[in-house]
């Protein structure tokens, strides 16, 4: 009788573990991108609290999507579509069927839905699965199909300090159980101001990845307070890295085409433009192909690598400068466009790979990973969440093996 009920016993406790295993695990997981944060900062002996999470978690770096600037690469890291494929395809851009441009200045008109509904957001995903989420200035709008945005959603205020973020993500932490969130996105923006101020390699952004990492310490300590670290992931990602630049790499599109043929949509590392009607073979003849320090293609034409081109909001013609070189006009490059550093460069250049590190129960430990494609996050982000992803570009056969 007593080796039956031990019987009984043994398999209503087997039961029980099998249906505890069916259920997705209740970890937290938390995603902050640290703007402009190149992978290569991590080696500059200032960052001990990323340091220490990555050498107890994964340590890669991502390379961005195509172009290798802010909004673009957000709306990626959240909804695995490259920006060709979600619509935000640069930090400017206009949409001629909607009559409307799109501009990272426009702190209003840039959150109107219309712009946001080439991706979903997981956000959208999480609220549509039973997974509460909130986010700390994330750089992306998009309700998804239900319409509806996080409950708990700050947005942006540049003058919020990163510690400020912390307290208020772990404030989030302590709501009671049935508002807590199990996804937070965060979003620090100092080390990518400092980059473009003072250049990658000065002492002000040396000084300010310190701080960010100090911000990541003070997360770290505030979680292990709570009892939370050991069951909360914590993943820190960039939109991209920065370069040196000066104004003695300039490249003046005055001296390939008569600038009076064209209209310039947006300039930089990263060009558009339209020639004027009647004037697609003189403009095409002046720039098409390498072109000095830049190259340019018809949008049709770019390289597959870049997955970018077919998208009715990018302009009809694209040029891209070497690495640490501005494009512009006389005119403009004269007015002073020209920083200390600037992104938006090849995304397979090292220097515009970004930090990704990775820490927590559904991380392995001690890992070091290759560079990879940051349309690979989202659906690494749906599988620790137990979510069903949206179709993406992302694969989640890329990071796999970073997962326990
Ligand atoms: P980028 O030069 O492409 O790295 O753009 C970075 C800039 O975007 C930051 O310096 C911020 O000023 C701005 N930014 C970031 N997030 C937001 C937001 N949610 N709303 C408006 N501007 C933002
Ligand atoms: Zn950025
Ligand atoms: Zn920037």
């Amino acid at each position: 009788m007593r080796i039956v009920s031990w019987i009984f016993g043994l398999i209503a406790a087997a039961a029980l573990a099998t249906a505890a295993d069916a259920r997705p695990a209740p970890h937290t997981t938390i995603m902050i991108s640290i703007d402009g944060f190149r992978a290569s900062y991590l080696a500059r002996g200032v960052t001990p609290n990323l340091s220490a999470l990555a050498k107890d978690g994964v340590r890669s770096a991502l390379r961005p999507s195509f172009p290798s600037v802010t909004f673009p690469n957000h709306f990626t890291l959240i909804t695995g579509l490259y920006p060709d494929h979600h619509g935000i395809v640069d930090n400017h851009f206009e949409d001629h069927r909607l009559g409307r441009t799109w501009d990272l200045g426009d702190r209003k008109g840039m959150t109107d839905p219309v712009w946001w509904k080439g991706g979903v957001a997981i956000w959208a995903t999480a609220m549509a699965q039973g997974v509460t989420p909130a986010v700390e200035f994330w750089p992306s709008w998009g309700a998804g199909p239900s319409g509806r945005m996080p409950a708990l959603f700050d947005t942006f205020d540049p003058n919020t300090s990163m510690d400020a973020e912390v307290a208020k993500m772990l404030s989030w932490l302590d709501l009671p159980p049935g508002r807590r969130p199990r996804l937070v996105l965060g979003y620090f923006f100092p080390v990518d101001e400092a980059g473009h101020r003072f250049g990658p390699d000065s002492a002000e952004v040396t000084q300010t990845v310190g701080r960010a990492d100090a911000a990541v310490g003070q997360l770290v300590r505030g979680l292990r307070a709570r009892g939370l670290y050991d069951r909360t992931n914590l993943i820190i990602v960039a939109d991209h890295g920065m370069t040196q630049t000066s104004d003695s790499r300039a490249i003046r599109l005055d001296d390939h085409v008569d600038v009076r043929d064209v209209r310039l949509v947006t300039s930089g590392p990263l060009t558009g433009l339209e020639p004027l009607p009647g004037k697609d073979a003189e403009v095409a003849a002046a720039l098409l192909g390498r072109r000095g320090h830049m190259r340019c293609w018809r949008k049709g034409a770019m390289p597959a690598r870049f997955h970018y081109g077919s998208n009715p909001r990018i302009p009809p013609i694209v040029c891209l400068a070497d690495l640490g070189w501005t494009i512009g006009t006389k005119a403009g490059l004269a007015r002073g466009m020209v920083e200390k550093g600037n992104h938006g460069y090849d995304p397979d250049a090292p220097d515009m790979a970004a930090i990704f590190v990775a820490h927590g129960p559904d991380f392995r430990r001690g890992v070091v990973w290759p560079k990879f494609s940051n349309v690979d996050v989202y659906p690494m982000l749906a599988a620790i969440l137990g979510l069903r992803p949206e179709p993406s570009d992302g694969r989640l056969s890329e990071v796999a093996g970073m997962l326990r």
